[in-house]
């Protein structure tokens, strides 16, 4: 099938992309995470990573939420964290099942595994772990298979269902693997995912390895997913212009923390922290009038090393509008109008 192609540099990707099935029933709830890793264990050189530090948030069903950082912000780890490839250190993930609740890291055996394919993930290469010379029929029908589906034409009628959620015609399953277009691998990375029909995915950057032509049709397959089956995603990506495409609400997050949480207009149109500022700035695809009524950021130096976290705001080494509270005291997370929140003494 030949792939749909948007006009190179478009900014008009997914444009209708906005989780617009998202509704008020909460199916995911992070509590206060932490995820802090030991790096050396040898005692006199033993350092703390705090790569999650203490976030908090509720997705609705058929929510698109936005997570967006740079690299080594622990968007990654967090999304890891929810499914249950990190442990955490502190907090709880609770996701809601047939209208329970249930406490992921509380479910062992056959409850985690039942909880676990409501929870699934998309990475940014979904193959880089797959032999390449397996035809795509297998790589859909092993964990099918694992999962307990039983039965030949089970199996085939639930893989021509996902083939055609993604969009792709059915011959494509007798290709193997390393004859699939980069466009193609997404598809299908999202179709064994779906096998599962889970109720929230975690995207980890899953347009960033793809072509500015391929990335909306990727995004449309979410926007689809999330208003007629009610699938709700945690969309990671460092691409704020990706984010305000995709997503209902953007989560802004430095450091661990989320800093600036909100509707995607609002942190675009109105964005509070320094940082969310600085991104917008930063990101070539945004548009330019959007990008004036933002004044001037300067932000100092790089991010700092996850280990070394300064006190009070974990921003103030890079912001040019830091006080001495910020050096002391770290801003709590509040709202500071409907729906908009923000971890900074200036508000
Ligand atoms: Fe800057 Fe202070 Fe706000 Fe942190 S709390 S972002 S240092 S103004």
């Amino acid at each position: 099938m030949e792939e749909k192609r948007l006009p190179a540099g478009s900014t008009e990707i997914g444009a209708q992309a906005k989780g617009g099935g998202a509704g008020t029933e909460i199916v995911l709830r992070i509590e206060d995470l932490h995820v802090h890793f030991v790096k050396n264990k040898i005692l006199e050189k033993r350092t703390v990573v705090k790569a999650v530090d203490g976030v908090s948030l509720e997705l609705a069903k058929g929510e698109i939420l936005s997570l967006v950082g740079e690299s080594g912000s622990g968007k990654t780890t967090l999304g890891r964290a929810v499914i249950g490839l990190v442990r955490p250190s502190s907090g709880r993930i609770v996701i809601v099942v047939d209208g329970a609740e249930r406490d992921i890291g509380g479910a062992r055996g056959k409850e985690w595994k039942r909880l676990r394919a409501h929870l699934q993930i998309v990475f940014q290469d979904p193959f880089s772990s797959i032999d390449p010379n397996m035809r795509v029929y297998d790589a859909l029908r092993i964990p099918l298979q694992s999962y307990g589906v039983k039965g030949q034409s089970a199996v085939a009628k639930k893989i021509s269902d996902v083939m055609r959620r993604v969009g792709l015609p059915e011959q494509v399953v007798n290709n193997y693997i390393f004859q699939l277009s980069g466009g193609q691998r997404q598809r299908i990375g999202i179709a064994r995912v779906l096998l599962f029909d889970p109720s929230v995915i975690i995207a980890d950057e899953p347009v960033s390895m793809l072509d500015a032509s391929l990335k909306g049709d990727i995004l449309n397959i979410i926007e689809r997913e999330s208003k007629e089956n009610g699938v709700t995603f945690l969309f990671i990506t460092h691409d704020m212009a990706v984010a305000k495409v995709v997503a209902r609400r953007i989560a802004v997050m430095y450091l661990g923390k989320i800093v600036e949480l909100g509707l995607a207009e609002d942190l675009l149109f109105d964005p509070l922290h320094p940082y969310t500022k600085a991104m917008l700035q930063a990101s070539p695809a945004i548009d330019p009038s959007m990008k004036e009524r933002i004044k001037n950021i300067n932000i100092i130096g790089e991010l700092a090393k996850s280990t070394d976290h300064p006190s009070g705001c974990k921003f103030n080494p890079r912001c040019p509008f830091a006080m001495d509270v910020c050096r002391e005291k770290e801003p709590p997370l509040k709202e500071v109008k409907a729906g908009h929140q923000v971890a900074c003494w200036l508000y």
